[in-house]
């Protein structure tokens, strides 16, 4: 298999992978709270392992994952993210840098959704796009994971598609069907008008959900919408 990984490559390599597509893949995730039985870097891990098969499929340079994201279960345990007023510049000016290094394309691809990410990432584009001039597609695949339970975090949905990209990062005897889980530190200000509620997962057991059956579903939907977006 090739190499598609922009940071293991010597700048021959980078060079001639450029030459035949000046493709860039942006994994964009978050350090996220997901339950007890879900890897805190589940949002990245799959973006990353998504834009590989991705990379792999239609060519392209797969820059490593980033988790300069924004709100999130900011207030479970072990989440990490960034203000939008941060995040946002941060992306617009790695957009430039890939301008700069020459590619023609950038497939900026986030597993971590939610409206605030959202419209961090469109004002990040919007910025660039006003002076840039590379292509830039925007996938927000969680969309493509079937809504099984809304908002899909750390659903079985959710599970299965870590599951069948990283199953190390998965560990479903750790899930506790309806379980309600505190928040673990000072709410955000700015959300003091929607005040901190314990978060129930879900309340089927995700031990028994045909998780295999998830993840092999996303993935094939995933090869073939980014297909199509490629296409334009
Ligand atoms: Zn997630």
């Amino acid at each position: 298999m090739k190499n598609v990984d922009y940071a293991g490559m010597f700048v021959k390599e980078f060079h001639e992978a450029l030459e035949e597509n000046p493709t860039a893949w942006v994994p964009i995730g978050l350090l996220e709270w997901h339950g007890e039985h879900l890897a805190l870097g589940c949002d990245f891990i799959i973006a990353e392992k998504a834009c590989r098969l991705l990379a792999e499929t239609y060519g392209g340079i797969m820059l490593p994952p980033t988790y300069f994201s924004s709100p999130g279960f900011s207030a479970h345990e072990g989440t990490i993210d960034f203000p939008p007023d941060v995040a946002s510049p941060v992306l617009t000016a790695l957009l430039q840098q890939l301008e700069k290094v020459r590619f023609k394309t950038a497939v900026l691809l986030s597993f971590h959704g939610g409206s605030i990410q959202e419209k961090m990432v469109k004002k990040a584009v919007e910025d660039y796009e006003k002076e840039g001039s590379l292509r830039v597609i925007v996938v927000f695949p969680g969309s493509l994971a079937g809504t099984d339970e809304w908002p899909p975090h750390a659903t079985p949905s959710e599970t299965g598609i870590l599951q069948a990209v990283c199953p190390e990062a998965v560990d479903v005897s750790r899930f506790t069907p309806g379980k309600e889980y505190e928040v673990a530190y000072p709410w955000l200000p700015k959300f003091k008008d929607r005040p901190p509620r314990p978060w129930r997962i879900t309340d089927t057991d995700i031990r028994e959900s045909p998780l295999a059956e998830m993840g092999r579903s996303f993935l094939e939907k995933l090869v073939q919408r980014v297909g199509e977006l490629l296409k334009g």
